[in-house]
């Protein structure tokens, strides 16, 4: 029987290479997006031709309704989620005495509530099924921090927290909980930074380079498959060395 892997904010940047990445592996895989896109048809076309299903469901991570059609509806589809994996984020940056409250609740709403919303959906399932893995986007500012960024920093700590504590609720019903800390990945997230912020950041990598969405889809297919079976509570820094 095929592994069922959700995928959240998929359509573009690390979440669709995770998407591609683990349907070479054979997973069936649900795609969840926000906003139409014209390439999501031609990434459903790609995931299939690996022989796996694709189902894509368009909904917003930080409504929590959206989150139960979300998981809802995979469920009615595939019977069961075998790997959940947060990815949808935003960056909203700025320094603190600019950032409006609602700047702040709109990065943690997404980044961190949405990570709640959708697990305390899938979890059920997987409670039942005494198996499954939950796999978080979080990022090395989350524990290092960086100066404007403190509602991402903020939303990313708060996953890393959130990844510990669930890692340590779900562990007795075989669900392994991890996180990865991507460092500086080129992605559009990436992609609006000022040459000069992308050159100061690049001298601070011990590779000398940014990461690819592959780099990390890599990790996260690690943490999906069966090899990985006694880690839980982790979280793995992908950062070229960035932060050690
Ligand atoms: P990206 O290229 O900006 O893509 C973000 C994806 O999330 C898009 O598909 C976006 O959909 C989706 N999304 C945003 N808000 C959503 C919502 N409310 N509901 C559902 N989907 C939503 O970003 P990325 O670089 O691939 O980042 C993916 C994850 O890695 C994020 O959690 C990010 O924080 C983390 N990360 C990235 C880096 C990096 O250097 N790139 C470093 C550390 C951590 P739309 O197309 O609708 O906007």
């Amino acid at each position: 029987m095929s592994k069922i892997a959700l995928i959240t904010g998929a359509s573009r940047g690390i979440g669709k290479q995770i998407a591609i990445t683990l349907a070479k592996e054979g997973f069936d895989i649900v795609i969840n997006y926000r906003s139409e896109n014209e390439e999501l048809e031609e990434l459903k076309n790609l995931i299939k031709e690996n022989n796996v299903k694709c189902l894509c469901i368009k909904g917003d991570v930080s409504k929590f309704e959206d989150c139960e059609n979300i998981v809802k509806s995979a469920i009615e589809e595939f019977g069961k989620i075998d790997v959940l994996i947060n990815n949808a984020g935003i960056t909203n940056d700025m320094l603190l005495l600019r950032m409006k409250e609602e700047d702040f609740k709109k990065v943690i709403d997404v980044n961190l509530v949405g990570t709640f919303n959708m697990t305390k959906n899938v979890a059920q399932y997987m409670m039942k099924a005494r198996s499954g893995k939950i796999i978080n986007l979080a990022s090395v500012v989350g524990i290092s921090g960086n100066a404007g960024q403190s509602n991402y920093a903020a939303s990313k700590a708060g996953i890393i927290g959130f990844t510990k504590s669930l890692a340590k609720e779900l562990a007795g019903r075989n669900i392994l909980v991890n996180a990865v800390a991507p460092g500086f990945i080129q992605t559009d997230m990436t992609n609006v930074l000022k040459d000069e912020v992308k050159e100061n950041i690049l001298n601070n990598i011990p590779l000398k380079r940014e990461g690819t969405p592959q780099d990390v889809a890599n990790v996260v297919k690690f943490l999906a498959s069966e090899d990985c079976s006694y880690i839980t509570g982790q979280v793995i820094n992908i950062d070229g060395g960035m932060l050690m």
